[in-house]
């Protein structure tokens, strides 16, 4: 070999070590955009699609539903996909060959999670993976290996990460403003009908907790900056039949952490109650109210530098456009995202322990 043809294949070398993961795994992409296929086309498919569609970042590329012939043909025409490019569940590995698939975004009932995820990982595409992360600790830790053993990205759709009003309100949290952190005290309560999968435990895996209670859950441990260590629960049930046959109506919890912070807090499918998150200090106190909905996030207070009050702006689904781009920005510059699947295991192991605390193990 000529010594001038080794130097040019020593730097196509060198680049190709440097490319971003998705160049790696996936064909040239002329848009410089992360393309999705997007995995279960339900409601929380149907508004990622939507927050894609705002963001400059990402693009829907690709489809997988159990009824594509249904649901597929309207998206594929809102965003220009082929035919080639939609799947089913018996078809989804076919993603593999498909270099217009960098990425998968996963919608599917909660037993389903750990699945797709891996399936994608064998496939070389990077996953984002709607929460709560799977229906077990050793879901998520297979999780975690399959990507990590296929060098893909993993990503746990923890909205609230990526919402500035909430960023702030840690960043406030954390700089003092209340005075020192003391506790918290929250819920998420919104009624959910019978015959909805969130109410058979083997596609939800439990019940409201999973689902609702994730959220107080998720963002009192991202606030406190520490895990918790012992809690206490109690479930119940008040309304009759076959509703609440498979799960729990209610449950309530406390966590304590290892600094002594004490946390409250709960969530139902048989209670309206909204969503909040009061945040207690030694000098003052947030109240986040509503708390975790799609938009119109409200706090009040009081600082150490007087009152405060203060609305988002963001419109749905901006949580989910600026989440989108997160991830690939993570999957373009090969940085870990900032819910990566340890914080969805994480959360996983906190749910488990408030389900033995109140008597009833999930796993
Ligand atoms: P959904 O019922 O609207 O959609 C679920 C999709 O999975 C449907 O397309 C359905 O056809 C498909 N599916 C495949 N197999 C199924 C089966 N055996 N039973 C039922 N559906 C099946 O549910 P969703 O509200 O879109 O929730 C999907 C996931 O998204 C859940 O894990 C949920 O926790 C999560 N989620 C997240 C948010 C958020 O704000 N991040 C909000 C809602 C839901």
């Amino acid at each position: 070999m000529h010594r001038r043809d080794f130097t040019k294949l020593s730097a196509f070398a060198a680049a190709a070590t440097t490319l971003p993961t998705w160049a790696q795994n996936a064909a040239p992409n002329a848009t410089g955009k992360l393309r999705f296929a997007a995995v279960g086309l339900g409601g929380i498919s149907d508004i990622f699609m939507r927050a894609v569609s705002q963001s400059e970042k990402c693009a829907i590329t690709g489809l997988v539903s159990g009824h594509a012939e249904e649901k597929a043909p309207k998206y594929m025409s809102q965003f220009g996909i082929p035919q080639t490019s939609v799947y089913n569940y018996s078809t989804f590995d076919g993603i593999a060959g498909n270099p217009n698939i960098d990425a998968v975004y996963i919608g599917l009932p909660n037993s389903m999670h750990a699945e797709y995820t891996i399936r994608a990982a064998k496939a070389g595409k990077h996953v984002l993976c709607e929460k709560p992360m799977a229906i077990s600790s050793a879901e998520c830790r297979a999780m975690v290996k399959a990507c990590k053993d296929h060098n893909v990205k993993l990503m746990i759709a923890y909205r609230v990460h990526y919402d500035p009003t909430w960023i702030k309100i840690r960043d406030m949290v954390r700089s003092g403003a209340i005075g020192e952190l003391q506790g918290f005290q929250g819920g998420f309560y919104g009624p959910k009908q019978q015959g909805e999968w969130r109410l058979d435990k083997k596609l939800a895996g439990g019940g409201s907790l999973f689902d609702l209670g994730i959220y107080p859950l998720n963002a009192i441990r991202w606030i406190a900056g520490e895990e918790p260590t012992s809690f206490t629960a109690q479930t119940a049930t008040k309304i009759p039949g076959p509703r609440f046959a498979s799960v729990e109506e209610s449950i309530e919890f406390t966590m304590k952490f290892p600094s002594n912070l004490l946390a409250s807090s709960g969530s139902s499918y048989g209670e309206y109650g909204g969503a909040y998150l009061n945040i207690c200090g030694t000098q003052g106190s947030l109240q986040v109210q509503p708390a975790f909905f799609y938009e119109g996030l409200k706090f009040t207070g009081r600082t150490v530098n007087g009152p405060v009050e203060e609305s988002s702006p963001g419109k749905a689904p901006y949580q989910f456009t600026l989440e989108a781009d997160h991830f690939a920005d993570c999957v373009r510059n090969n940085r870990t995202p900032a819910t990566p699947g340890e914080e969805g295991l994480a959360d996983q192991l906190a749910m488990e322990a408030i389900y033995k605390a109140a008597g009833h193990p999930v796993a």
